[in-house]
């Protein structure tokens, strides 16, 4: 319950809280306090005189108040935050939607999960395969050619300090300089991979 409470607070301060005006956060929050947050369940009937002098209103302005009230309350309907139901003598009902089952924020949350989902280009096959043809299946460290057989991609920041599955951080690599490169730097390899290259260099050019 708690956990959720959290959650719910989080979502209703990132996504609804910039919707609404001091009013409408006001009414929404009250009457959120007042069914969900006190019994576990999305609905509550009161009174809107009882909802316009819960916000402290002077009693000579409660009149204004109680006007202002349905209109802040359809503006919270028409928003999707609550829902109005009928009214009796002991009031009316509202359904209170929690924030996450507010259309406007459900759609800003999913906007905003799918802006921070990172594309991994290290472990889906077909964005591997971009990488390799951006590259042109060419080794960016000695410059060789490769072939599916020896293909790999590193990582020019790697994993241990933080480099990312991104574009930008992954390098078409033969097999020979991915396990001199694997785990340092580009700087802390360059010595190594230098030294390789040569040595592959000498041995191609030996009878
Ligand atoms: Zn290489």
């Amino acid at each position: 319950m708690e956990e959720n409470i959290k959650v719910i607070i989080e979502q209703f301060v990132d996504f609804l809280l910039p919707e609404l005006n001091p009013y409408e956060t006001s009414v929404y929050l009250y009457l959120l306090r007042n069914s969900f947050l006190r019994d576990g369940v999305t609905e509550v009937r009161v009174g809107k005189r009882t909802i316009a002098t819960g916000h402290g209103k002077p009693q000579r302005g409660e009149q204004t108040a109680y006007h202002h009230m349905s209109e802040v309350l359809k503006n919270l309907e028409e928003k999707g935050c609550i829902k109005i139901g009928d009214s009796n003598r002991e009031g009316t009902l509202y359904i209170v939607n929690l924030p996450k089952d507010i259309p406007l924020v459900a759609e800003k949350m999913v906007s905003f999960l799918s802006q921070n989902k990172e594309e991994d280009y290290f472990n889906e096959p077909e964005k591997r395969r971009e990488m390799f043809e951006r590259d042109k299946w060419i080794c960016q460290y000695c410059g060789e050619k490769v072939a599916p057989e020896n293909v790999t991609l590193d990582h020019f920041i790697p994993q241990s300090k933080g480099g990312k599955h991104s574009k930008e951080n992954l390098k078409t690599c033969c097999f020979i300089c991915n396990s001199i490169k694997s785990g340092k730097t580009y700087e802390d390899a360059a010595p190594f991979l230098l030294k390789s290259i040569q040595e592959r260099k000498a041995k191609s050019h030996s009878p």
